[in-house]
């Protein structure tokens, strides 16, 4: 199975070691991020395992334009036609391919240690268009309806979402689930990407999925408030 369910209508798709969320509405399909590059064949094997079409994935949302999140999304609009969304301070890195911004490294061992393997940022992607800007407070008019939390400090143009109410936190690379919650690799800013942690750690949600890590499934708020502290 491709996908991994997380709360009904949400699931979990793997591209790479980066996660990426699709979400089911009963009539469209929305994705969020796209992975790292030559990975849509995974989107397609999902979306087949939910008895869907290929153009039923009619909005691709990103939490952050890094090279992790967007590599295989000019591979899936090809054959989607879906809207793309994302923060404006992020959106010339989808629409240029690159390069991206520099970042310092997690101070967080392990993890600033994967920053060095992983990072590359002068790394060129396909790039692609993107249709609508998003910003913090923003409802976007996918899914029912998915909150925009501005969560910078990784990258400026990161956001975090809350659907359903608040039963499913999608985290992006605020942070990381991957030795336990932590840090995500790098910085472009590390005081406000603490703020923006705590910012996520003030909500209250049930579910929560990280772009890097794993799944957690119950009481995750509690969790992340515990690690983050809130504000
Ligand atoms: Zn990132
Ligand atoms: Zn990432």
């Amino acid at each position: 199975m491709a996908l991994k369910r997380i709360i009904d209508g949400a699931y979990l798709l793997a591209l790479g070691n980066a996660n990426c969320i699709l979400l089911d509405d009963g009539t469209e399909l929305t994705l969020v991020d796209a992975g790292f590059l030559n990975k849509a064949d995974v989107v397609w094997k999902a979306v087949e395992e939910l008895g869907r079409k290929r153009t039923d994935i009619r909005h691709l949302v990103f939490t952050h334009g890094h090279p992790d999140h967007i590599g295989s999304a000019a591979a899936i609009l090809r054959e989607t036609d879906a809207t793309t969304y994302m923060h404006a301070l992020d959106a010339p890195f989808a629409e240029s391919g690159g390069p991206f911004r520099p970042m310092t490294p997690s101070p967080q061992f392990l993890l600033g240690l994967a920053y060095r393997f992983v990072w590359r940022p002068n790394k060129m992607m396909e790039p692609f268009k993107i249709d609508r800007h998003m910003a913090d407070g923003d409802t976007l008019p996918v899914a029912g309806g998915l909150n925009v939390i501005g969560t910078p400090g990784h990258c400026a143009g990161q956001v975090a979402f809350l659907w359903k109410g608040r039963q499913l936190l999608i985290a992006g690379d605020v942070g990381t689930n991957i030795l336990g919650i932590g840090d995500p690799v790098g910085f472009e800013d590390e005081a406000e990407g603490r703020r923006s942690q705590r910012k996520i750690g003030g909500l209250q949600f049930e579910a929560a999925a990280f772009g890097h890590g794993s799944l957690i499934h119950s009481g995750a708020s509690d969790r992340v408030r515990r690690t983050w502290g809130s504000r």
